[in-house]
């Protein structure tokens, strides 16, 4: 009896998960094309306003025009971050290799410098040898640069971002703090949900999707890390990746990338 009972227990356990995933799927889907819909929407509006008005002003249509441009870039931008989380969902890393994250972040910041040029924030970097770690490049760089692009994007002109790399003890951290807008205590572990964003009007005026950090945990995750995101003294906001530190084996090959 007390067999069933735990086979009966552990059956409607299953069940219950189940459907946790099966509505986690729904929500996921509908989020995603509500997100889809909103710029659809728009470009059609844009689209009909140009067609209807007889005579319309060619500036003012340039400037409907090149907002359906705008429109679709988001639309593309949208669709890209989707494949990314459904590639992580679905397909395995690729294969692993000793990547140093000093170096990886050093380019990431470099690629990033224009977009803080224009936002009038300074990028200030303290990126230690020897932060080797199992990973795949492009992750690495992905995870760097959606850290980064936040912290420059919900900054302020003048505002700063630092971006460090460092050992500790058998792992390596890469932090990235910014003197920026902050995120509020209780919204703090909501933002790497799928579609979360703290102020919805900044976010979308910074071109963003609410995927780009819940892009970051599934690929930290992946590789056997964890990120965090805490509020930063006294202003803005820091975020941490961990992974555990890559010692190559006593005569072992591996070169860091
Ligand atoms: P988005 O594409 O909207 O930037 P993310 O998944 O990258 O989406 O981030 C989710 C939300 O978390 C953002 O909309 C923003 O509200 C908040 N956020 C992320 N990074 C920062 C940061 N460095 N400072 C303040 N808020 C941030």
């Amino acid at each position: 009896r007390d067999e069933m009972a735990q086979l009966a227990e552990e059956f409607n356990q299953l069940t219950d998960r189940l459907q946790t995933t099966e509505e986690v799927r729904r929500r996921f889907v509908s989020d995603a094309s509500h997100e889809l819909k909103t710029p659809l929407a728009s470009i059609r509006l844009l689209a009909d306003s140009i067609l209807q008005t007889e005579g319309m002003d060619p500036a003012v249509a340039r400037d409907f025009v090149s907002d359906i441009g705008s429109e679709a870039e988001r639309l593309t931008r949208i669709t890209e971050h989707l494949l990314a989380l459904t590639r992580l969902d679905s397909l395995p890393a690729g294969k692993q290799f000793p990547v140093d994250v000093s170096q990886v972040t050093e380019r990431v910041v470099g690629r990033l410098q224009p977009v803080a040029d224009a936002a009038g924030v300074e990028v200030e970097r303290s990126l230690k040898p020897d932060c080797v770690i199992l990973c795949t490049e492009d992750d690495l760089s992905q995870i760097c640069f959606n850290l980064v692009e936040n912290a420059i994007k919900y900054n302020y002109s003048g505002g700063r971002v630092f971006v460090s790399a460092y050992q500790d003890g058998d792992q390596v951290l890469l932090e990235v703090g910014d003197t920026g807008v902050g995120i509020p205590e209780e919204d703090l572990p909501k933002v790497f949900n799928r579609f979360y964003r703290v102020d919805k009007a900044r976010s979308r005026a910074a071109g963003g999707t609410g995927l780009g950090l819940s892009i970051v945990r599934d690929m930290v995750r992946r590789h056997g890390g964890w990120v965090t995101a805490r509020p930063r003294n006294p202003e803005g906001s820091l975020f941490t990746v961990g992974f555990p530190r890559y010692v190559p084996e006593a005569g072992g090959k591996g070169e860091a990338q």
